[in-house]
């Protein structure tokens, strides 16, 4: 079975994780947000890229969600000291991917093609793909301005009031080569429990990828980040609401709409099944926080059997 996966950042790390340990990775293609790549110290930073490719290579610090496990911190330290700005948090380890990827771009090599050498390099045999070898860079429009997805998140904790997203870039942006036809050669196509609005939003405003996504004749499953009325974890819930969009499976779904066919959501979201099924969005119920590693699995299981 050919699997494509919609990814962004921790949420999608969990289960690729599950979908990795039950389908050969060579089966799976990971086609992964940008929208909030970011320069820090001049070096080209993918975090979503990293964390799913750390996860698959089983170096993820998972306790965190992102960066490498055992990771130390003193040239973030260094850099202190010097009066640079440090909020980023950038691990010593982790700077030799970000060093790597960046000598590669300033060469001409495509994000697409360094990314896929960056996982193979670290024994991932899953395909992973940036959405787009084009800058595609998610802005929030808050009271002070407007931020970038890491300035709002990382620097402001995510505790600004939003009023607007868009995906600047978005609109001169091709999918990288190999999102559409992963997306059409895939008999199950997976959107990872991440964020709507900043994970799958930026993924879906490429030009190509909600027409490959309503085309294809793979089967269109979707794990809900949202449970009982509020994010797993993360603003998911509050960006949800800027765009206008109920903070429930419902509200997934309508952000999903037309090309999805199944949600997965939590036994205490029950309720929503009418509110999907006129979406024409069918609910399969499960355990959908994926607090340890047998939880992933079962979630990938649920997940996989949605073809059947
Ligand atoms: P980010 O780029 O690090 O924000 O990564 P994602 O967008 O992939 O992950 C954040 C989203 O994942 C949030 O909206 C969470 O609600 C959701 N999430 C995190 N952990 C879980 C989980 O165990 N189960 C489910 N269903 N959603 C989760």
């Amino acid at each position: 079975m050919r699997v494509a996966a919609i990814a962004g950042g921790t949420g999608a790390a969990k289960l690729l994780r599950g979908l990795a340990a039950t389908v050969p990775q060579r089966a799976l293609t990971v086609i992964g947000n940008t929208g909030d790549d970011a320069e820090v110290w001049g070096l080209h930073v993918s975090p979503d890229l990293d964390t799913v490719a750390y996860a698959l290579a089983g170096r993820l610090d998972t306790a965190r969600g992102w960066g490498l496990a055992g990771e130390t911190f003193r040239c973030l330290e260094a850099m202190a000291g010097l009066g640079a700005e440090t909020w980023f948090n950038l691990g010593d380890r982790d700077l030799a991917t970000h060093i790597w990827r960046t000598h590669a771009l300033r060469e001409g090599v495509p994000l697409s093609v360094v990314t896929a050498e960056l996982a193979r390099r670290q024994g991932v045999a899953a395909r992973i793909l940036p959405m787009s070898d084009e800058p595609v860079r998610t802005r929030l429009r808050t009271p002070n301005g407007w931020l970038s997805f890491q300035e709002y998140f990382v620097r402001e904790k995510a505790l600004v009031e939003v009023f607007e997203v868009e995906y600047a870039g978005a609109g001169a942006a091709r999918p990288a080569p190999g999102v559409v036809e992963a997306i059409g050669d895939a008999d199950l196509v997976v959107v990872c429990p991440s964020n709507p609005v900043t994970s799958v939003g930026p993924v879906l405003a490429v030009p190509g990828v909600v027409e490959a996504l309503a085309t294809t004749r793979a089967h269109v499953v979707a794990v809900s980040p949202i449970v009982g009325g509020a994010a797993v974890s993360g603003p998911a819930g509050a960006l949800m609401r800027a765009r206008g969009l109920p903070v429930s499976p419902a509200g997934v779904a309508t952000a999903y709409a037309p090309w999805l066919r199944t949600l997965v959501i939590d036994r205490q979201d029950d309720g929503c099944r009418p509110e999907l099924g006129r979406l024409g969005v069918t609910a399969v119920i499960a355990d959908i926080l994926m607090t340890d590693r047998e939880r992933e699995l079962a979630l990938a299981r649920v997940v996989l059997r949605c073809t059947e």
